[in-house]
């Protein structure tokens, strides 16, 4: 029997994600020296690592032979302590990637249906398809290509388990305030959860009116998730 054939179809149909392509495959095709070719297309730090970071991960090398605390303990009581929050509030993957497919995991499946911009992080969409879940993909129109909050309430329904939401959004670049961010957030059924990817929220954090802090509604009991990365203003999107 083909092996196609006992896959689940759902998951055949999942296109690739492609990923931006290395500096040395463009450098190969045009012949060029790859300290002339910046990459674009992934968002990478052009500054480098962190020294702090890179002085860490040769410690960590020593001991490859171990396997990793997988319960991440040291790095979620940082986290904890750096975010104001308590440890049980954490959990860290490999890259904001991993979490998003666990946060679909463990909430869509068929039946289901995930709320998302038309114009957003690609994963999103290839999360909620590997779940064999409904993607409601929401417009963001033309010149500014933001998310228009009003058509994604309006998209959620009581089959909705997840609204993913991106600020500032990739690959947009387009932002909301905080107080657009909260209302929506406010406005949204308990059966649903808010995922907040703050991916660049880094960048933007010297102007607080765009940046939102959920910890109060959070420990009100409110469903949202808030998802962060060391991959792009720390620079450390090959550590995964
Ligand atoms: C880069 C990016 C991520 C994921 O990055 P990881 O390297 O997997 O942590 C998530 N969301 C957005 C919007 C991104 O641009």
């Amino acid at each position: 029997m083909d092996i196609n054939e006992l896959a689940q179809k759902h998951i055949l149909n999942q296109p690739l994600y492609v990923t931006g392509k290395p500096i040395a495959y463009t450098a190969r095709e045009f012949g060029l020296d790859p300290k002339e070719i910046d990459k674009l297309a992934s968002n990478e730090n052009p500054f480098g690592p962190s020294p702090k970071g890179m002085e860490e991960a040769r410690k960590a090398l020593e001991e490859v032979n171990l396997y990793p605390d997988g319960g991440s303990y040291d790095l979620i009581g940082k986290i904890a302590e750096f975010r104001g929050v308590k440890r049980e509030q954490i959990a860290v993957g490999n890259g904001s990637n991993e979490l998003l497919d666990m946060i679909a995991q463990v909430f869509l499946g068929p039946g289901t249906e995930a709320v998302m911009g038309k114009h957003s992080f690609a994963v999103y969409k290839l999360a909620t398809m590997a779940m064999n879940a409904k993607i409601i993909e929401v417009d963001m129109p033309a010149p500014a290509y933001n998310y228009d909050l009003k058509a994604m309430r309006a998209a959620v329904n009581e089959k909705t388990r997840i609204v993913f939401l991106a600020n500032p959004n990739n690959p947009t670049g387009s932002d909301l305030t905080a107080k657009e961010i909260i209302d929506f957030a406010d406005s949204l059924p308990e059966t649903c959860v808010l995922v907040m990817d703050e991916a660049y929220t880094e960048f933007i954090e010297d102007t607080p009116e765009l940046v939102p802090d959920f910890n109060s509604r959070i420990a009100e009991g409110r469903n949202i998730i808030c998802c962060r990365t060391f991959s792009k203003i720390y620079g450390l999107a090959g550590l995964r």
